[in-house]
């Protein structure tokens, strides 16, 4: 069979008054971006869509243009220009389709999966018009004065999504004998005697109405919460001293560890890890050594900067992960003071900081009390 080509209409003229708001429904933002944006991609998924047209609003160029220049496809066509009435919008993208096929899709359905395009597009070339819908399983009632009056057989009764798809001449000759007012475009091919096939459209394939929809569709989309993890290394090594200072917590000790500040090994990792979450360099950048400022500078200085910036950045801590890597002083009596110094520093709860140690079994540089290795892990995310 010779290739049918498809040309997808997108259909975003209207103004979607109900949603409230100043911006139109198809350019409010859905997971960080416009509706519309989701709506054209969902449509470009599909290989056998060969050019899509988006129809917009007169009014809406500068809306849409940002939107168009993200999306680097050659089948998104010059967007062409619609009005409030749907089906002028329609006739318009109709007159710029060159398929064999039309799929007349709601600019402000932004997820119709992949598969409910294959059942819609393969009927269509079938039986030349077909339209994705679903069967009702409540039950329907006609209302009349307010009240229940006639229980309608659901059986019977389908409700439309859209892409309603057809042969491009069938239904450019169905809208010319049309006067155009019609919820839908199956509408107007039935008006023109065509038979058209209702295919199992998908729960997902929501239409963007009320501003609950952009909640309920933010679900579906699933929680696209920016989460990141960081890592940090540091090393201290013993010299004179009698005591060490571990995650703010001075521990009695008979050396001390030698570093341009307290030494903290233990809160320079944690530092480095939030720094190294958020992409933003390391202590060593942020505190230069060569720094006369910094010199026996307390580290919670340090540690309190990383956490400014995780902030500034729009991120939160969700846990931190210390070990402590050395054969004494011993850690573990510490500990539970250690967690709560980071806890206090950080604002968080003291669940979400943990501080733990190990021996390197009196191996390498560790092992023969040379010095200190501190480790630590920090997820943050962005609610
Ligand atoms: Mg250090």
């Amino acid at each position: 069979m010779e290739a049918m080509t498809i040309s997808a209409i997108i259909v975003a003229a209207g103004r979607g008054a109900r949603l409230g708001g100043d911006v139109p429904k198809q350019y409010r933002l859905l997971s960080g971006r416009p509706v519309l944006g989701h709506t054209i991609r969902s449509l470009l998924a599909s290989d056998q869509v060969t050019e899509v047209i988006v129809v917009i609003n007169p009014r809406d160029g500068a809306l849409y243009a940002p939107i168009a220049e993200s999306i680097a496809d050659d089948r998104l066509k010059p967007a062409v220009l619609g009005g409030d009435n749907r089906s002028v919008s329609v006739r318009s993208g109709l007159k710029a389709a060159a398929g064999d096929y039309v799929a007349i899709h709601d600019g402000a359905r932004p997820m119709v999966p992949l598969d409910a395009l294959d059942r819609v597009f393969t009927q269509a070339r079938r039986t030349g018009a077909a339209f994705l819908a679903l069967p009702v399983t409540d039950a329907v009632w006609q209302v009349t004065d307010g009240k229940a009056a006639t229980a309608l057989p659901r059986d019977a009764i389908w409700r439309a999504q859209t892409p309603q798809v057809f042969e491009r001449r069938a239904i450019m000759a169905a809208h010319a004998a049309h006067d155009g007012s019609a919820d839908d475009d199956v509408a107007i091919a039935v008006a023109a005697g065509l038979d058209v096939l209702p295919v199992r459209g998908s729960q997902r394939n929501i239409k963007i109405t009320f501003a609950e929809d952009l909640v309920l569709a933010e679900q579906q989309l699933g929680t696209h919460m920016d989460i990141r993890t960081g890592n940090g290394f540091d090393v201290h090594k013993f010299g004179d001293g009698d005591h060490v200072i571990l995650c703010g917590l001075k521990i009695p000790h008979d050396r001390g560890l030698v570093g341009h500040s307290d030494a903290d090994v233990a809160m320079h990792a944690v530092t480095d890890a939030l720094f190294g979450a958020i992409a933003e360099g390391d202590i060593g950048q942020w505190f230069p050594p060569s720094d006369p400022q910094w010199k026996g500078a307390a580290s919670e200085v340090f540690l309190r900067k990383a956490a400014e910036r995780v902030a500034a950045r729009g991120y939160r801590i969700s846990n931190i992960d210390c070990t402590l890597i050395c054969e004494a002083p011993k850690i573990g009596p510490n500990s539970e003071r250690m967690r709560h110094n980071l806890a206090a520093i950080l604002g968080l709860s003291l669940d979400r900081v943990a501080v733990k140690a190990t021996t390197s079994e009196k191996l390498g540089f560790t092992g023969r009390q040379e010095g200190i290795v501190a480790q630590a892990s920090v997820l943050v995310f962005k609610p």
